[in-house]
C-alpha cells in the first residue's frame, strides 16, 4: 500500500475549486449552468498590463529572476505600499510569490511549530485552516454571524488567544462575507493584540481597492502602528487588475521571517514568473483607472443582487462592503426545502435542479449560508435569479 504523510491526510482539497469543477463537469456533460462559485473576476486583463508581459517576453526577461522578486518589481510593491497604505518597507522586507496563496502558505510553514495556534475568523477565506494544518499547526476558528455583520469582536478575540496562539489572520474586505472593519474596529482589535506581544498578525488585503463603504481602506496596521514589528500584509494583484492567472502575490512585514519565508521559496518554487513579475510591475506602477472601472462593475451587480436577493423566500442578504461575494442567510430556504437539511444539500439542489452553481457556507466555516460571486456579466446574473426564484418557490 503506497503511504501517505499525515500531513496531507488532514486536509482537503479547496471547495471552491470544487465547485467551480463540478459545475464545469456538468457544462461539458452539456448541461446548462450558471457558475457564481468562482473566485475571479470575470474582466480581462487590462491590456497595458499585458502589453508589458509581452515586452518582457521580447526582452528575454524569460529567465530565473532573484527568489524573492525583481529588483524592478519590488521597487513597485514598496512604492504601493507607501502610495496607498502609507507604509514604509526596505527590500529585504518584501517577497513576491506565486500568488497570495503562496505568500500564506510560505508564513505559515516559516512560522508555526506543531500544536501551535493560528486564530482565524469565520466566515474565513476556505485556504487559511488547510494551510495551518499543512504546517501542523491549528486552526482556532472564531465564528461569527450576520449580527455583527460577520466581523469578530475584542471580547471574542480576547477569549481565543491562549499561551500557544501564534498567528492571527485578519482578511478585509472579506472572502466570504464582503464585510470590511472599519477603523475604529480594527483599533479595538488592535489593543487586544497589543497585550499579547508573542502574537503574530497577518492582515491579507488581496480585496483592498474593491471596496465602497465611502471610506479609505485600511488595515490593522493603519489602525495599530505598534504592530509593524509583529504583522505581514499579505496582498497582490489577482483579484484587483483581474491577474489571477499570471500567480503573483507578495508580502510584506518584520525582515526575520520574510527571509524565512524566502528560504521555503527558495527550495520549494523559486521566483514566481518571470513574465508574470514584469505584468505585476506594469499593473502597480500604471494607470488605476482600469481598477475603478471594475469596481463600478462589482458594485452595480451587487446593489442588484442583493436586493434580489432579500426578494427570494427563506434567503437574508446584508448588503456588503466590497469584493465580488455576498453571503446570504439561506437558512428559511433549507428549512422549507424537502429532503434539505443543510447548506451543503442546498447547493447540490440548486445545481442540479436549478443549474446554479454556489458554494454552500459551511465550506467557509459558517453554514446555512451560501456564497454567490458577482463576478459574472448582469444578464448571468439576472438569469441565475430567476433560476432561484423559480427553485425556491
Ligand atoms: N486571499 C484571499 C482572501 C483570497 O480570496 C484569495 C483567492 O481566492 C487569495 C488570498 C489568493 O489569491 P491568489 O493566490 O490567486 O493570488
Amino acid at each position: 500500500d503506497l503511504q501517505l504523510s499525515t500531513r496531507v491526510q488532514a486536509i482537503k482539497p479547496s471547495p471552491t475549486l470544487a465547485v467551480t469543477n463540478k459545475a464545469a463537469e456538468l457544462k461539458a456533460a452539456g448541461q446548462d449552468i450558471i457558475g457564481l462559485g468562482a473566485g475571479e473576476p470575470d474582466f480581462d486583463t487590462p491590456d497595458h498590463i499585458k502589453e508589458a508581459a509581452i515586452e518582457a517576453i521580447r526582452n528575454g526577461q524569460t529567465k530565473y529572476t532573484a527568489v524573492d522578486g525583481t529588483p524592478a518589481l519590488k521597487k513597485a510593491i514598496i512604492a504601493k505600499f507607501k502610495r496607498d497604505n502609507g507604509l514604509d518597507y526596505e527590500p529585504n522586507q518584501v517577497l513576491v510569490s506565486s500568488g497570495g496563496k503562496q505568500s500564506f502558505f510560505n508564513l505559515a510553514l516559516a512560522t508555526l511549530n506543531p500544536g501551535d495556534e493560528a486564530i482565524i475568523p469565520a466566515p474565513y477565506w476556505v485556504s487559511y485552516p488547510d494551510m495551518v494544518l499543512v504546517a501542523e499547526g491549528k486552526p482556532v476558528i472564531i465564528e461569527t454571524s450576520a449580527d455583527t455583520r460577520f466581523k469578530i469582536t475584542p471580547e471574542q478575540l480576547e477569549n481565543a488567544i491562549t499561551d500557544r496562539t501564534r498567528l492571527f489572520v485578519i482578511n478585509s474586505p472579506s472572502n466570504p462575507s464582503g464585510m470590511a472593519y472599519s477603523m475604529e474596529e480594527l483599533q479595538a482589535i488592535g489593543e487586544v493584540l497589543k497585550k499579547h506581544p508573542n502574537i503574530m498578525v497577518a492582515t491579507d488585503d488581496m480585496y483592498e481597492p474593491i471596496l465602497w463603504t465611502g471610506k479609505p481602506f485600511c488595515n490593522i496596521l493603519n489602525a495599530t502602528p505598534e504592530l509593524y514589528d509583529r504583522t505581514f500584509v499579505l496582498n497582490g494583484v489577482s483579484k484587483a487588475y483581474s491577474m489571477t492567472g499570471w500567480r503573483i502575490g507578495y508580502a510584506a512585514g518584520p525582515a526575520k521571517v520574510i527571509g524565512a519565508m524566502k528560504k521555503i521559496q527558495s527550495q520549494s518554487t523559486s521566483n514566481p514568473a518571470s513574465i508574470s513579475q514584469a505584468a505585476a510591475q506594469a499593473a502597480l506602477d500604471g494607470d488605476q483607472a482600469c481598477v475603478g472601472e471594475m469596481v463600478k462593475a462589482f458594485r452595480e451587480r451587487h446593489d442588484y443582487l442583493v436586493k434580489a436577493l432579500n426578494e427570494l423566500p427563506g434567503v437574508e442578504c446584508l448588503e456588503g462592503d466590497g469584493t465580488f461575494y455576498v453571503f446570504p442567510s439561506f437558512q428559511g430556504a433549507i428549512e422549507k426545502t424537502p429532503n434539505v437539511s443543510d447548506d451543503v444539500e442546498m447547493a447540490e439542489v440548486l445545481l442540479k435542479g436549478a443549474g446554479v452553481a454556489l458554494v454552500p457556507g459551511s465550506a467557509f466555516g459558517c453554514p446555512g449560508h451560501m456564497r454567490l460571486s458577482f463576478a459574472t456579466s448582469m444578464d448571468v446574473l439576472k438569469e441565475a435569479v430567476t433560476r432561484l426564484k423559480k427553485a425556491l418557490s
